[in-house]
C-alpha cells in the first residue's frame, strides 16, 4: 500500500513495536544519552497562537537540544495514539516533525513504520490526483474532518544525523506528511475542510465510519 522506504517490517503487537522502536532509537549515538530523558510534553490545543506561527529552519541538527526534542516528540505522539506530531504542537518553533504510522485506536488501518524524524522537510513534487479521507489531530481533540490530499508526494528532509533523504510517499503516509508539513506553516486540517458537513465527532467516526464498523457509512464528497 505504501511505496516508501519509510515502511519497516510489520509488527504484530504493541510489544514487538516497542522493541523495534528501541532498536531504531539506539541506532543514533546521541540517543543513548537522551533515551532515558524522553518525556511526554503538553500538546498545544487549537486556539494557541503557536499553532498559527510559521516555524524556523533547524540549523543545529545534531545538538543535544534537538535530539532531546525528537525523543520527546516520539514519546508524546505514542502516548496520544498519534501517527505523527510536529514541533509547534509541543510549543516549539523548529521545522521538524515525526511520522510514526502504526495501527492505533485512532487509526486502526494505519501501516506500520518506525518513528521517523523529518527535519526541514519539503515537497518536491506531488500527484495531480487528490484523495479524501478523515483526519484528526492531537491539537484538535474529538473532531475529524474530511480533507483532500495529494495521493503521493516526492519529499526531501534531513534525518537526525543531518543526512538528506529524498523519498516518494504514498497514501496514508503521504497524508501524514502533508498534515504535519501544514503544522510547520501554521495550518491545521480544519483549514482544509471545505464545509461544516465534512466534520464529525471522533465518537461518531469510530462508531460509524471505520471500515467494518457496524453502521459503516459511505461519505459522499466531490472528487476534485
Ligand atoms: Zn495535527
Amino acid at each position: 500500500m505504501v511505496d516508501s522506504g519509510l515502511v519497516c517490517s510489520c509488527y504484530s503487537d504493541e510489544q514487538s513495536f516497542s522493541k523495534s522502536l528501541k532498536k531504531c532509537l539506539r541506532k543514533s549515538s546521541c540517543l543513548e544519552k537522551t533515551e532515558k530523558m524522553a518525556k511526554t510534553l503538553d500538546i498545544a490545543q487549537l486556539g494557541d497562537p503557536i499553532l498559527r506561527s510559521p516555524t524556523q529552519p533547524v540549523t543545529d541538527l545534531q545538538s543535544p537540544r534537538l535530539q532531546t526534542l525528537i525523543e520527546d516528540l516520539i514519546a508524546t505522539a505514542a502516548l496520544g495514539n498519534g501517527v505523527g506530531i510536529a514541533a509547534p504542537q509541543v510549543s516549539r518553533g523548529d521545522r521538524l516533525f515525526i511520522i510514526a504510522s502504526r495501527p492505533t485506536l485512532r487509526y486502526p488501518q494505519a501501516p506500520t513504520m518506525a518513528p521517523t524524524p523529518m527535519i526541514n522537510p519539503e515537497i518536491l513534487g506531488a500527484s495531480e490526483a487528490l484523495v479524501q479521507d478523515w483526519e484528526g489531530c492531537l491539537s484538535v481533540p474529538g473532531i475529524r474532518g474530511l480533507v483532500l490530499r495529494h495521493q503521493w508526494v516526492e519529499v526531501e528532509y534531513c534525518d537526525r544525523q543531518g543526512q538528506r533523504h529524498q523519498q516518494k510517499l504514498t497514501d496514508f503516509v503521504a497524508r501524514i506528511f502533508q498534515h504535519e508539513l501544514d503544522h510547520l506553516n501554521g495550518i491545521v486540517f480544519l483549514d482544509r475542510v471545505e464545509c461544516s458537513h465534512a466534520l464529525m465527532s471522533e465518537t461518531e467516526y469510530q462508531n460509524e465510519s471505520l471500515p467494518g464498523a457496524k453502521g459503516a457509512r459511505s461519505v459522499l464528497w466531490p472528487s476534485t
